[in-house]
């Protein structure tokens, strides 16, 4: 509204915009054919809608699809999509790269290069949703959305944020924020924030580790924020009905997945009495990276633990392995696609 009053114009005009833009999702201005040609002329020489584009589609056989993405300064970062039976999920990014160095993801090795502005996070989604749906047109399957592409989404927090509230407008975008997870590798101060927001959406945190001194070897970041801290944000964590909390754990091959390692995954749950559901993710594997995935027995066993011990637990079947599309292989790099 206030782009029209800067140009002259009535603050339905930006209304009629703001709609064709989010609700619509049409993201070339001669095609919003409810703004007179001469508005959308002087729209295009004040401004553009969005500089994000499509650079590459990699095609999995179950139906993922991975998009590499060039940002306006030409630097790339990654969106997947996942079809499911009733619902889509598009799994995206809020960095490019990465500061937390996580032994076992691929994005760390890329180090931090900028924070995604919201425009650019909001963007992944349409430009997602249009190659697969076209624009203007509903999406026929429920969206879900999680921040589990590149980066780490509370160490781009405002934007992060300012992206959801995009996302979740009921005049725009329309998603509901319960179909929306964000993804941390646990920023404590900013998981007291994220408590207090208004429109909030799913908090997963990623552990994969039961003691300090493994979880520092895996995540960096847990040498500032330990276990316990993280612990004890999550359990002054207000909850809404039926929410829960996920835990998601990476499994390791003869690092982080013993039935000692699940007993004591049980036992931080209990001693801090969280609402809280646990993901085991199979490790994705990378030639760069030094880990194998725990076999499919070993991930079992774990599960049952937890399951026995009363702790609801997925093992997250994974998608899009022909096409490097998976958790911790986003690292927009072109050359590695098949
Ligand atoms: N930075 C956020 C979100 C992006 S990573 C975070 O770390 O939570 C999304 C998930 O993928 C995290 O749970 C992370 O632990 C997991 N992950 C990273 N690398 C992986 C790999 N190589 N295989 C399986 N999961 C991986
Ligand atoms: Fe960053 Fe998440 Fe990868 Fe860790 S797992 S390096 S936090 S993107």
């Amino acid at each position: 509204m206030e782009l029209a009053q800067d140009l002259g114009e009535k603050p339905f005009r930006g209304k009629q915009l703001y709609k064709s833009l989010y609700a619509r999702r049409i993201l070339t201005l001669d095609a919003i054919t409810e703004l007179a040609k001469p508005l959308r002329d002087k729209l295009a020489a004040t401004s553009h809608i969005t500089e994000t584009t499509i650079a590459n589609v990699f095609n999995s056989t179950d139906g993922t699809r991975r998009y590499l993405l060039k940002l306006g300064d030409g630097k790339e970062v990654e969106a997947v999509f996942i079809p499911e039976e009733n619902r889509d999920t598009i799994c995206i990014s809020c960095q490019v790269g990465c500061a937390v160095g996580c032994a076992f993801c691929m994005t760390a090795q890329l180090g931090i290069k900028r924070n995604m502005t919201a425009g650019e996070i909001v963007s992944q989604v349409i430009l997602v949703l249009n190659e697969v749906y076209g624009a203007g047109e509903r999406a026929p399957h429920r969206t879900n959305l999680v921040f589990m592409g590149m980066g780490e989404s509370f160490l781009n927090y405002d934007e992060v944020m300012k992206a959801i509230r995009l996302l979740c407008d009921e005049k725009g975008l329309n998603i509901h924020p319960k179909r929306i997870t964000v993804s941390t590798s646990g920023i404590v101060p900013k998981i007291n924030e994220f408590a207090q927001e208004e429109v909030r959406p799913r908090l997963a945190v990623s552990l994969s580790g039961t003691t300090d001194e493994q979880r520092t070897k895996l995540i960096p970041l847990n040498k500032r924020y330990g276990i316990g801290e993280l612990m004890t944000a999550l359990q002054n964590y207000t909850l809404g009905r039926r929410e829960k909390v996920t835990f998601e754990y990476v499994m390791l091959d003869g690092i982080n997945d013993s039935d000692e390692d699940a007993q004591r995954l049980v036992k931080l749950i209990r001693r801090y009495q969280l609402h809280a559901m646990v993901n085991l993710i199979p490790h994705n594997p990378a030639p760069e990276l030094p880990f194998a995935s725990s076999p499919m027995s070993r991930i079992l066993r774990f599960q049952n633990i937890l399951v026995e011990n009363g702790v609801v637990t997925f093992i997250r079947r994974p998608r899009g392995q022909d096409i490097s599309a998976a958790c911790g292989q986003l690292a927009a790099r072109q050359q590695a696609a098949k």
